[in-house]
């Protein structure tokens, strides 16, 4: 047995060792953020010097050419591309600011979801064209009316549709549907595409999370974007999930939003009184 000063003295011990050990996990866990924030400038850094190079060449060529010279046109349309580019990496840099600070303001309307979704589809088609993913549409017969920000929804739908343009593969597949289940409106995003490993699954939302960084890297991207969707639909009272049976599985979203009280009950309805 012990005695009371020799317990007492391992009681300090102890208490020293857990101080230290916890003092260790917080040393960790900074370190981790600050590698973390390293990757993500030196991502950063590379997605903008990208586009960078092609516009310094086209700028040398049209010096040469002349603005008017034979393939001025679509030098100009190739610069053009690559400035909205940079334009899109930085506005997201932008929202991740008023992610964090929670700025973001909200100028609700009472909307139907599919108009929202031919806006998006719109706005995507030419992105998806481009990787070779061909696009089913879902449309409902039945007006699903929500309250909330046009262009906001808008930005969420069209994001996930770039995602799964930009993480299918070309040749594959994808499909947006729209469905009224109960007091919600559903919205999925499936793709035949690269798939998320199941331990990523719940990370997917994270700012900057990237599954692989060699997988999108052809597109670029910064890890913003669904972290953005998820915070939006938050601030209009949804929720966002992904699904996936794994790498090279396919992915689903699956965004649920509050039906307009009006609407909520009883399917399809008059808008009457108003
Ligand atoms: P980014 O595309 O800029 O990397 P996002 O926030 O849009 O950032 O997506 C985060 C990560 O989630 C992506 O890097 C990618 O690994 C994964 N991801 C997103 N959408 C899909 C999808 N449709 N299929 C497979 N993986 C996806």
């Amino acid at each position: 047995a012990f005695n009371d000063d020799e317990i007492e003295v391992m009681q300090a011990v102890s208490q020293l060792v857990s101080m230290a050990m916890a003092r260790l996990r917080m040393e960790q866990a900074l370190l981790e953020a600050d590698r973390r924030k390293d990757e993500f400038l030196a991502t950063l850094a590379h997605e903008l010097r990208n586009p960078l190079a092609p516009i310094r060449t086209g700028l040398l060529v049209l010096k040469r050419t002349g603005a008017q010279g034979p393939n001025a046109v679509r030098v100009q349309e190739m610069m053009e591309r690559q400035v909205d580019h940079i334009v899109r990496l930085v506005d997201d840099l932008l929202e991740v600011s008023r992610i964090r600070s929670g700025k973001i303001e909200l100028k609700r309307e009472r909307l139907d979801l599919r108009d929202l979704m031919d806006q998006a589809i719109e706005a995507s088609q030419q992105f998806l064209d481009a990787n070779g993913v061909s696009l089913t549409v879902v449309r409902p017969e039945e007006p699903l009316m929500i309250d909330g920000d046009p262009v906001r929804l808008v930005q969420v739908i069209a994001n996930l549709l770039s995602n799964a343009a930009k993480y299918t593969p070309s040749g594959g597949h994808a499909e947006i549907a729209a469905r009224r289940v109960g007091s919600q409106a559903e919205l999925t995003v499936a793709d035949n595409g690269v798939g998320i490993p199941p331990d990523m699954l719940p990370h997917v939302f994270d700012l900057f999370a990237q599954v692989d960084r060699t997988l999108g890297r052809a597109q670029g991207g910064l890890g913003i974007g669904l972290a953005l969707v998820r915070k939006l639909l938050r601030l209009h009272g949804g929720q966002v999930e992904a699904r996936s049976d794994g790498p090279g599985k396919g992915s689903v979203f699956l965004v649920r939003l509050p039906l307009a009280s009006a609407f909520a009950q009883g399917g399809p309805q008059r808008e009457g009184g108003r």
